[in-house]
């Protein structure tokens, strides 16, 4: 450890780096005790929901790469509008942890850095967003203890209707914000810094379900690359074009090498997915009208083997576009999504409602035959990006 010798003598300081001087025996070391260990945290950024005026009704909360529901103005009429859902909040927490002691004669003295205000801007996102200057706001210091960590938590004011900073998502896509909360120093010698947190929240109107296993830690699907080949064997002739547009949609939205081909799988081939006829046959099969069929995954969840679209044994004579959006829809479960319920969702909004299967006629204007952006968001924001899957505002 490096030691500075402080001099005092008649009030005047006298300071010598790395050595003693004939004034050593008068002096007190300065000693950093312990050594100035500032962790260099980032502070984080969270996006609440919140009944509006009223911040002890804080119902969740999510991490950065999360996803929150789409705010809907119900009516425009008032200003500000009314909202037919709940607006949300930003807020940060700043941790600074370490600081250093120094003795002067018989006291000890405490130094560390203290976060002084705080800045939230958006940097980028749909729509590009900017954000006024908030409000500074100074955690509680712990008394009576200089090294413990401090906080900046704008989550811990209350009582009043401004903390955080209010915001709505009125279009769907990714927000991005930026914070910056410069930190001062009480005592010694320290260089001020600057906290910086980058917080991305993808905005969606229909509530995201992705094909996770019972602990929701693991979801399955596809390998990230490679082409796909959905394989359709003899007596299957009559879902070719089915199977081909529906290919055709998901290469469009993933970007992704993915061919209808007549053939069929090998059984190691996690590329290639087989039409098959046998679902509802076999016992303990999942209910509705087609299934994906299993196949051996790894420690990441993706499928190391064939999987197989399963229709139903009545599936000849329904409409090409009624199969087309089945073997979508099923795509979308090899993909990595789950079937998506929520009364939030709607079939112009995601292929991923269940539906008619086998209709003998076109599904309902509107339906969406291929991939929504709100399905491929899921995917590209998730299973194959970050695989956050926190969701707020459902
Ligand atoms: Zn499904």
């Amino acid at each position: 450890m490096r030691l500075i010798t402080v001099c005092l003598l008649a009030g005047v300081g006298v300071i010598s780096v790395g050595g003693s001087t004939g004034w050593a025996q008068m002096c007190q070391q300065y000693v950093p005790n312990p050594a100035p260990n500032y962790t260099d945290e980032k502070a984080e950024l969270f996006v609440a929901k919140h009944v509006p005026h009223d911040t002890s009704n804080i119902e969740c909360q999510v991490p950065t790469n999360g996803w929150v529901r789409k705010n809907n103005i119900a009516d425009n009429s008032n200003s500000p509008p009314v909202y037919d859902n709940d607006g949300y909040r930003i807020h940060l927490k700043v941790l600074t942890s370490g600081g250093c002691k120094q003795q002067y004669w018989d006291f000890w003295w405490g130094c560390q850095e203290v976060p002084s205000s705080q800045t939230y801007r958006s940097i980028g996102g749909s729509p590009i967003e900017k954000l006024s200057p908030s409000y500074s706001y100074v955690g509680p210091v712990q008394p009576n203890n200089f090294f413990n960590i401090q906080t900046l938590d704008t989550r811990n004011q209350t009582g009043t209707a401004s903390t955080g900073l209010s915001v709505q998502f009125l279009d769907e896509g990714s927000y991005s914000f930026k914070s910056d909360t410069p930190l001062g120093v009480t005592s010694c010698s320290f260089s001020p810094s600057n906290r910086e947190a980058l917080f991305t929240v993808n905005v969606l109107e229909c509530k995201p379900e992705w094909y996770v296993n019972v602990a929701g830690t693991l979801n399955y699907h596809g390998p990230a690359t490679g082409p796909i080949v959905i394989a359709v064997p003899p007596g299957f002739s009559g879902a070719l074009g089915a199977a081909k547009a529906a290919a055709s949609d998901w290469a469009a939205a993933l970007g992704r090498d993915i061919t209808a081909v007549e053939t069929t799988c090998t059984a190691g081939d996690e590329l290639c997915i087989e039409l098959d006829d046998d679902h509802g046959t076999v016992e303990d099969d999942p209910e509705g009208c087609a299934s994906l069929g299993p196949a051996s995954y790894d420690t990441n969840g993706v499928w190391t083997g064939r999987t197989r679209v399963r229709f139903e044994p009545n599936w000849k004579g329904a409409h090409a576009d009624s199969l087309r959006w089945t073997i979508a829809h099923e795509l979308g479960h090899y993909f990595g999504l789950w079937n998506r319920q929520d009364g939030s969702c709607g079939y112009d909004t995601t292929l991923m409602k269940g539906g008619n299967c086998y209709g003998t006629s076109a599904p309902p204007a509107g339906t969406a035959l291929g991939p929504t952006a709100s399905d491929v968001s899921a995917l590209v924001n998730s299973t194959y990006g970050s695989q956050g899957r926190s969701i707020c505002g459902w």
